[in-house]
């Protein structure tokens, strides 16, 4: 029987990792105790629709590619950092109980490393095109999910929405500031938290004001 060593469980059947912990199992494998049949789809797709915005993403590289404003070695690189992060998130989306809260927390640490890595290299690429997409990006994902579940995503999620709706204006800000000279996707960014913040002020009836409040008198 196949055995975990970090939760000190036997596990029966074929499986390679823990179900619990995600650990490599040590041992011989036994005969699987479930039927084989087809998994149950899941009515919500998560890692469809991530799989859909990292091509996007990567086609998003071709206009700057081609107007030059990117060498051929960074649009790889841009590349290569979306499939390591499609990676990483999908791995995520098998393990975490609270999928969403999860995403919506690394696009914060996302931002923060292009943030940081603009300081760092002062680099166009960065302040052009990565942080103003990864805006972009999250606005998109929160209007989608907005959509779909309306009030029941503003009751659980206003702390970050509000979050994103600022951050939005960021890429903005370093247009502002002579940080980026390609404006357009700050832009881009921009509207579509202005469109956010309008949506949720009308949308939603009044729920993600009443939720907002909320949050400000914890706070
Ligand atoms: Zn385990």
């Amino acid at each position: 029987m196949k055995h975990c060593d970090f939760c000190r469980i036997d596990v029966e059947g074929t499986l390679d990792r823990c179900p619990l912990c995600g650990t490599p199992l040590e041992g011989a494998p036994t005969s699987d105790p479930f039927p084989n049949v087809a998994p149950v789809r899941q009515a919500f797709r998560a890692e469809g629709l991530l799989g859909t915005i990292t091509l996007l993403l990567c086609l998003l590289v071709v206009p700057p590619l081609a107007a030059g404003l990117v060498g051929p070695l960074g649009a790889l690189a841009i590349v290569g950092t979306l499939l390591a992060n499609y990676l990483f998130l999908r791995n995520i989306l098998a393990h975490a109980s609270d999928v969403l809260r999860m995403v919506e927390r690394y696009y914060f640490v996302l931002l923060a490393m292009a943030l940081l890595a603009y300081m760092a290299t002062q680099a166009p690429m960065v302040s052009c095109l990565v942080v103003p997409l990864l805006c972009i990006v999250a606005l998109l994902v929160n209007g989608v999910l907005l959509l779909v579940f309306r009030g029941s995503f503003v009751e659980g999620y206003a702390k970050y929405l509000i979050m994103d709706i600022v951050l939005g204006g960021v890429p903005l800000l370093m247009v502002a500031l002579g940080f980026a000279s390609w404006p357009w996707l700050a832009y881009v960014s921009a509207a579509l938290a202005l469109l956010l913040l309008v949506a949720l002020l009308t949308g939603t009836r009044g729920r993600f004001a009443a939720e907002s409040r909320k949050l400000f008198d914890r706070g």
